[in-house]
């Protein structure tokens, strides 16, 4: 028998109560006679291919030991494959976990981080959580980032300014003359993040590639990730290409060990078997394809997106939507009185989305 303990009274830092907490994508909820699918997290719907299955059995026989804290074997991979020097990278836990360090190394308490809003979701609570204040500026008509508003609201105290390309939830990737357009606009001493968690997905040929701007920009950081394309979402790895003022400073910041033996033996695989990789990637790009022109069809208003999932700008009806799917064994990440993201998944489950997404239409009238 335990008591039960008084409440806590530890003084917490006063920001918490102003952070929303990451919703992470629900587990499906089983509906009988229904496979449940759960395309609300832009997971990759295709398992580990046996050559990364391989490579982390292998790594998991010495869990006992502490794992490479320079990533040595992940960061020259990388150098080979993007043809930078190993001093410009930085790995962390999840591109999201390299983010927060971004905002550490560049932001004191009170300095601002300007971004787009709507879009990814940790971005609020990783600058909320550094004591950073967040400046939100909103998409424009077209669910896209509205670059020149984002360029007038850089102050004094601006540290950083995040680019999420293609835009999580709502899809639409900035083009590259609008970017280096707003880039010459940019302070040098601010840091640009442009978050390219999607990058492989891209088929707009006018959607820049944020190496070429780190090499013109001494300013700009590129962030990116194994979890999507690259399938590891579970394994938390990511990475940022940037100056080696910023790599170094980034690699102080990092959590000591953080990137596991696992997920960097992984990551190494996968890049070597990025062909394979690739062929996947493609096949959910003409699933994109194929059910945003099923949807449009329908009637639906769907921004155009560049990523491996899309956005239904519900309103209201977003969580009622989502309820709908859900009745149906199907999981999508609504955002409250805004809109629904549906990630790209297997054949059957984007198909049984179309299904549900026409009969909500036609029962709207
Ligand atoms: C999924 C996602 C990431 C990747 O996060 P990890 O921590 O690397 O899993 C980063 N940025 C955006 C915009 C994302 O949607």
């Amino acid at each position: 028998m335990t008591a039960t303990p008084p409440p806590s009274s530890v003084r917490l830092r006063s920001v918490l109560g102003s952070v929303p907490a990451y919703t992470p994508g629900k587990p499906p909820e089983p509906v009988e006679g229904l496979t449940a699918y759960k395309i609300s997290s832009n997971e990759n719907p295709f398992p580990p291919l046996p050559s990364v299955l391989e490579a982390i059995a292998d790594a998991a026989a010495s869990v006992n030991r502490y794992p490479d804290m320079g990533v040595t074997a992940l960061t020259a991979a990388l150098s080979e494959r993007l043809g930078v020097p190993t001093t410009h990278l930085a790995t962390g836990t999840g591109s999201v976990a390299v983010l927060g360090h971004l905002i550490d190394i560049t932001c004191d308490p009170g300095d601002e981080v300007v971004y787009a809003w709507r879009s990814f979701e940790a971005y609020p609570i990783v600058v909320a959580l550094s004591g950073a204040t967040s400046v939100q500026v909103p998409l424009d008509a077209e669910a896209r980032h509205d670059l020149d508003a984002m360029a007038a609201a850089i102050t004094d105290r601006t540290r950083l300014v995040l680019v999420c390309t293609p835009n999580n939830p709502t899809g639409p990737a900035v083009r590259e003359d609008e970017l280096r357009a707003f880039l010459d606009k940019v302070p040098s001493d601010v840091l640009v993040v442009i978050d390219e968690a999607y990058l492989e997905f891209t088929t707009d040929e006018t959607v820049p590639d944020a190496l070429a701007l780190y090499r013109d920009y001494p300013n700009v950081a590129v962030l990116r990730t194994f979890s999507k394309a690259y399938g590891l979402a579970g394994l938390r790895v990511g990475y940022a290409v940037a100056q080696e003022e910023v790599a170094t400073a980034l690699r102080k910041a990092a959590t000591p060990f953080g990137v596991t033996d696992l997920a960097q033996k992984a990551a190494v695989a996968s890049l070597a078997a990025y062909d394979e990789l690739e062929v996947r990637v493609k096949e959910i790009v003409a699933e994109r394809e194929r059910v945003v022109a099923a949807l449009r069809e329908q009637g639906w208003d769907v921004p155009e997106t560049q990523g491996n999932f899309f956005w239904l700008p519900l309103g209201d009806d977003a969580l009622p939507f989502a309820q709908a799917c859900q009745a149906r064994a199907i999981t999508v990440r609504p955002f409250a009185g805004d809109g629904v993201r549906v990630s790209v998944g297997e054949t059957e489950a984007n198909d049984r989305f179309v299904e549900i997404a026409g009969e909500w239409l036609r029962s709207r009238g």
